[in-house]
């Protein structure tokens, strides 16, 4: 339980939902901020503005996955009032006080550090990141369908990149029963892809890979889907690009060439906001009571 931690969750998505709903059945007394335009109320939690909060008393700040935006502004989608973050804010907060973001950008590492507060990355978790493959790969799978008039079964399928999100994707295309192809430049890489029973091709090839490639999913966060690779391409190519903004693909030559691609963000909070937010409510639970054993043995 975490009966006595007073949490502030500020703005997000539908994911937050279910980290609300988690934290108060926890018994986490919450401040909810950016919500005033959700009907529904929780049991322990209070909508409050930001210049409401008495940053003193807060255990942890919750934001949404995307923190900020460069100029402190946090996403609210549940509420038409403009709401930031400072390090003014921060400052107030208690030494012990943990700031909790799915991604961070150089405004919130700067606020954070200069408050001297700690900021935790929940999506460089490995356990998040594989998690949250899983509806990242469904969202995949639904773009493809609603993208193409041919089936993903027998298809060319090319995975750009075998990290946390690639692996699941190569895999479970590889289910569909498409023929899959994946690129990568480490060795142990080629060889675990190999061992996958998929064909493993070196990254520096990746224009000689793509000439019968059907559906080209992106997943590495670097110009890698170049003009140049662009132009190996079929024509009925669909690119899914899955990296962060910006992505990996050169958009404006695709579109120029004709080839649909499509830079997808953000798929587990489309897709599946409640998986989404009990994988990020499930970590949140497990650090906060793990910070609070901590604090009460440091206390006896
Ligand atoms: P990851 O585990 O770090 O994997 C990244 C992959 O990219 C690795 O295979 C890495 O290979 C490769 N890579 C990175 N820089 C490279 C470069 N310069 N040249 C060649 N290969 C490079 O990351 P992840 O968790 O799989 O996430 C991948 C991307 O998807 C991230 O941008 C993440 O933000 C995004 N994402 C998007 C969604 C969505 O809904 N669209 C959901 C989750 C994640 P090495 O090991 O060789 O570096």
């Amino acid at each position: 339980m975490l009966t006595g931690m007073q949490i502030a969750v500020i703005g997000g998505d539908a994911r937050q939902l279910e980290i609300i709903r988690q934290l108060t059945e926890h018994d986490a007394k919450l401040s909810l901020i950016g919500f005033e335009q959700l009907d529904h109320a929780f049991t322990g939690a209070t909508k409050e503005k930001i210049t409401e909060i008495d940053f003193s008393v807060q255990d942890a700040l919750i934001l949404p996955v995307r923190g900020t935006d460069a100029k402190g502004q946090v996403d609210t989608i549940f509420s038409s009032e403009k709401v930031f973050l400072t390090k003014e804010m921060l400052e107030k907060l208690p030494q012990h006080a943990i700031i909790f973001s799915g991604i961070s950008n150089s405004y919130l590492d700067e606020i954070t550090k200069e408050a001297d507060r700690r900021l935790i990355k929940l999506f460089e978790r490995d356990d998040v990141a594989i998690y949250n493959s899983i509806p990242t790969v469904e969202g995949t799978i639904m773009m493809v369908i609603q993208h193409t008039d041919f089936t993903i079964h027998g298809s060319n399928v090319a995975v750009l990149g075998l990290g946390r999100v690639g692996v699941t994707v190569a895999r479970t295309f590889q289910a569909l029963g498409a023929k899959v192809k994946v690129g990568a430049r480490k060795s142990e890489h080629i060889a675990r892809i190999t061992e996958m029973g998929l064909t493993a091709f070196h990254l520096n090839d990746l224009e000689s890979n793509v000439k019968d490639t059907d559906i080209c999913i992106n997943t590495i966060p670097t110009s890698i889907v170049t003009a140049s690779v662009i132009s190996k391409m079929p024509t009925h190519t669909l690119i899914i690009d899955l990296a962060s903004k910006p992505g990996g693909t050169d958009f404006r030559y695709a579109e120029k060439r004709g080839i649909k691609a499509l830079l997808a963000p953000s798929l587990p909070g489309i897709v599946a906001p409640k998986t989404a937010g009990q994988i990020l409510a499930n970590v949140l639970i497990k650090l906060l009571r793990e910070d609070m054993k901590k604090r009460e043995e440091n206390q006896s």
